[in-house]
C-alpha cells in the first residue's frame, strides 16, 4: 500500500542514520530503562537529548516525557488546580481536553481559532490561576494556530500560554524550529512549549521546555513524569540522531512545500472540498462518516491508503480523509494520489 496518512512528515522514521542510532544505543543501554527517571532510568543519553532540544528550541530547559499524551497531562496538571481556570481551543488535541479535565481546573473551551471569544470568557474570570493551551497545529485541520494574537490576550490578562507543537515542530520554521519560530516567538510569549517525537521526529516520546522554574516544577509534580519507566536509552538516542537531520536538512521541509502545493493545486482542479491548511496535513472534508469510509475504501483498492477519520475525533458531519503528506513521497507517488482522487470524484460525487 502507498500511505498517506502516517505523520513521519520528514521521512525520518525508517531513515538508517536514525535506524543506527537506536541499535548502538540498545548495545550501549540495552533495551528498557529499567526504571522511573527519578530512580535509575535517566541515562546519559536522555540527559544529552533534554540538552539539546533545550538548545533547539532556545529555552533554558527541556524535560523529556515518554509519550506527548502523558506530557500534556503532566504539565497541566502540575500547573493547575481546583480553583483556576484552563481555556482551550474546540479543536485541541484529546491529550489537552483529558488533562484540563483531570486538572480539576474551570475549563472552557472557545470556538476554533477565536481570540475574541477567549477574551470574553477570560473577562468573566474572578479567581485563580489562567492557563491559555492551543495546538500549534491543529491535527485534524491542518492549519495554523493565530499565536501572536493568543500571546497578547494571555500578557493582558496575566495568564500562562501553552502551545502543544506536535505537528509544527520540523516542519514550520527555520531548522523546523515549529510554529513558534514560524511567528517569531519566544519564551517570553510562549512560557511552555510541548512537543512530541514520534511525529516529524520519526522516532517516540515526547518533551516539555521552559524555564528552569517550570522544569523543576514539572520534576516534582508532573505525575506522568514521576511515576512511569523512563523512555528507552536507545529512542533517546535515535532521536538525538533525527534532531540533527530534521536541523541540517531543509531539502526536506522544501520538498515538502512543494509537494502540499502540488497536491492543493491538483486537488483544487479536481474540484475537491480542501481545508484552509499549508501544511503537510490536508484534509478532504467527506461530511459522513459512511462517505469518508467509502471513499477511503475506494482508495484501498488502487493500493492507497488514507484512512478515514470520523466522529468523536472531528466533530459529528466532518467526517474527512485525513490527507498527510511526507518529504518521503516522490511527485510519481504524488500523481498517483491525485489521479487516484480524480476517479473518487467521478464515482461518488459529494
Ligand atoms: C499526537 C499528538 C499528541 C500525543 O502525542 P503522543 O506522543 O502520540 O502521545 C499530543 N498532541 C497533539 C496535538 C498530537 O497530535
Amino acid at each position: 500500500m502507498l500511505a498517506f496518512c502516517s505523520n513521519d512528515y520528514l521521512g525520518l522514521a525508517g531513515h538508517p542514520e536514525v535506524i543506527a542510532a537506536l541499535q548502538r544505543g540498545a548495545a550501549t543501554y540495552g533495551v528498557g530503562s529499567g526504571a522511573a527517571h527519578l530512580v535509575t532510568g535517566h541515562s546519559k543519553a536522555h540527559h544529552e537529548l533534554e540538552a539539546e532540544l533545550a538548545e533547539f528550541t532556545g529555552r533554558p530547559r527541556a524535560l523529556l516525557f515518554s509519550t506527548g499524551y502523558m506530557a500534556n497531562q503532566g504539565v497541566i496538571t502540575a500547573l493547575l488546580g481546583r480553583n483556576d481556570h484552563i481555556y482551550q481551543d474546540r479543536l485541541n488535541h484529546a491529550s489537552l481536553l483529558d488533562a484540563g479535565l483531570l486538572s480539576r481546573a474551570r475549563s472552557r473551551r472557545f470556538p476554533h481559532r477565536d481570540v475574541a471569544a477567549l477574551q470574553q470568557q477570560m473577562l468573566q474570570q474572578q479567581s485563580g490561576e489562567a492557563l491559555v493551551a492551543s495546538d500549534g497545529v491543529f491535527s485534524m485541520d491542518g492549519d495554523i494556530a493565530p499565536l501572536p494574537e493568543l500571546v497578547r490576550v494571555c500578557r493582558e490578562q496575566g495568564a500562562w500560554l501553552l502551545v502543544d507543537d506536535a505537528h509544527g515542530l520540523g516542519v514550520l520554521g527555520d531548522q523546523g524550529r515549529g510554529s513558534l519560530d514560524h511567528f517569531g516567538l519566544g519564551l517570553a510569549d510562549v512560557p511552555v512549549l510541548m512537543g512530541t517525537l514520534g511525529k516529524a521526529f520519526g522516532t517516540f516520546g515526547a518533551f516539555v521546555a521552559g524555564s528552569d522554574e517550570l522544569i523543576e516544577t514539572l520534576i516534582q509534580g508532573a505525575r506522568s513524569y514521576v511515576f512511569t519507566t523512563a523512555l528507552p536509552p536507545a529512542v533517546a538516542e535515535a532521536t538525538r540522531a533525527s534532531l540533527a537531520l530534521v536541523r541540517k536538512e531543509a531539502w526536506r521541509r522544501e520538498r515538502l512545500q512543494n509537494l502540499i502545493a502540488r497536491f492543493r493545486q491538483g486537488a483544487a482542479a479536481l474540484g475537491l472540498p480542501l481545508m484552509a491548511s499549508e501544511t503537510p496535513i490536508q484534509p478532504i472534508l467527506a461530511g459522513t462518516a459512511e462517505q469518508a469510509l467509502a471513499w477511503s475504501r475506494r482508495l484501498e483498492r488502487e493500493g492507497i491508503l488514507v484512512s478515514a477519520i470520523r466522529p468523536p475525533t472531528v466533530p459529528e458531519g466532518a467526517a474527512r480523509l485525513r490527507v498527510t503528506l511526507s518529504a518521503a513521497h516522490t511527485r510519481g507517488q504524488l500523481d498517483r494520489l491525485l489521479s487516484a482522487l480524480a476517479r473518487l470524484e467521478l464515482s461518488e460525487s459529494v
